[in-house]
């Protein structure tokens, strides 16, 4: 939050010096049009970016997308050079106190409305209800992000090669997307209009779930995780947020529909948001063989950026990266499960699922994989995700009664 306030102070100071400045090189009138279609600029860029988090348009827009942006923010620029001072004196309030409560109002009610949720918390039981108490454990759940149940084999592979007992089912996912899921599942709650209403807060019509209002059921938990705000859950043992590398402030400004094509701002997409996004990947596999759990036991959830498409401009077919994904996560599956013989022994347990399968409806919208190919193959392509439960020996079958990944937590309390 405070670094919110930071840049937000920032920016205050800077469009009040650049304002002034404006004005002393080249006189109110002018300064003043300039400023009004700097204005309609931003107003045009916070709209795209608010289409851009609810889905209409996609994550990675196209050209068409970020050219109709620019005409549009420009057009917006030029239709307040039309519209008379006085007027504009006027709006410009409007616009803040608008702009305002628009920021503003979802936030509060996030705050207001989101209940204390408990996690984990058995499915047949409302999270805000206190869950039972944890039996003791030494459970590894990893959630590989938009992994397909077709195309678990290699990760089944590497469990049985590490000497393992694995039983593998498929499960139905709790929604769409990553945005979806994990509330869907924290809330039991459908999450299918998720967007984010708050630092801390996703909100779906009228279910709020606030990641800093949830409480962990246990003193023994370790988090591993991207994306969403698992960090400010309450009473972890410990958790861990991958810190993006190699970002040099000019994300914000690359970001502005076009400007990626100026070359002199060196918004080269191929390598810099590919790059930031294996750095990620691997910060996090080290994390997650790092955390207290390896000393201390009890539960370690790990939320991995794999076999998820690598994000950027792509190097290969859509097909060809995610098996390489795969592969990659069925390496790191390996690693803990000999890691966990290693220090628990026989008293272990392996349970990995994911948030939803492969999909290719996002990565196949723009024009990124058409270079390489965008169709992947059959067997990658699934409406369920696996449920893989791994144990050095053999135990009574828990996972049939498990359908969905809403469930998946239940298999902490048996
Ligand atoms: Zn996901």
């Amino acid at each position: 939050m405070a670094e919110v306030v930071i840049a937000l102070g920032l920016m205050l100071v800077w469009v009040i010096a650049g304002v002034a400045l404006l004005r002393l090189i080249l006189g109110q009138a002018i300064s003043y049009k300039v400023t009004n279609v700097g204005i309609a600029l931003v107003f045009s860029l916070v709209v795209f970016r608010y289409l851009q988090q609810i889905e209409l348009i996609p994550a990675h827009p196209t050209t068409l997308h970020k050219t109709l942006a620019l005409a549009s923010g420009l057009a917006a620029g030029l239709l307040t050079l039309k519209i008379r001072q006085d007027i504009w004196k006027r709006l410009h309030l409007a616009v803040i106190v608008g702009g305002l409560i628009f920021t503003l109002l979802p936030v509060v009610l996030a705050n207001t409305l989101a209940p204390t949720v408990y996690w984990p918390s058995p499915s047949d039981q409302p999270p805000t209800q206190q869950a039972p108490k944890l039996p003791a454990q030494n459970t590894i759940v990893l959630l590989l992000d938009e992994f397909s149940a077709s195309a678990a084999g290699p990760v089944v592979d590497q469990l049985k090669d590490a000497g393992l007992h694995v039983t593998s089912t498929s499960i139905d996912p709790a929604g769409k997307n990553t945005i979806n899921v994990i509330p869907a599942i924290w809330t039991r709650s459908n999450f299918d209009q998720s967007v984010a209403c708050g630092p801390t807060q996703l909100c779906s019509a009228s279910h709020v779930l606030d990641f800093a209002k949830v409480r962990a059921s246990s003193a023994n938990i370790d988090i591993v995780g991207f994306f969403h705000r698992y960090c400010s859950i309450q009473g972890l043992r410990s958790c861990s947020f991958p810190v993006p590398t190699a970002t040099d402030g000019s994300g914000l400004a690359c970001s502005f529909p076009g400007l990626s094509m100026l070359e002199f701002l060196g918004c080269d997409e191929k390598t810099d948001i590919r790059a930031l996004s294996i750095s990620m990947r691997d910060s996090m596999q080290n994390s997650l063989l790092e955390a207290p759990f390896w000393q201390k036991g009890g539960i370690l959830f790990a939320h991995l950026l794999v076999p998820h498409p690598l994000m950027g401009v792509p190097m290969k077919s859509l097909s060809d990266e995610y098996t390489d994904n795969i592969a990659n996560g069925a390496r790191l599956v390996k690693l803990v499960a000999q890691k966990a013989k290693l220090v628990f022994g026989n008293d272990f347990k392996i349970i990995i699922f994911s948030d939803h399968p492969l999909r290719p409806e996002i990565w196949c919208a723009g024009k990124q994989y058409i270079e390489f190919g965008c169709t992947p193959d059959a067997s990658q392509i699934s409406t369920k995700v696996p449920l893989i439960i791994a144990t050095p020996s053999v135990e009574t079958p828990a996972h049939k009664k498990i359908k969905k990944n809403q469930a998946v937590f239940d298999l902490l309390f048996k």
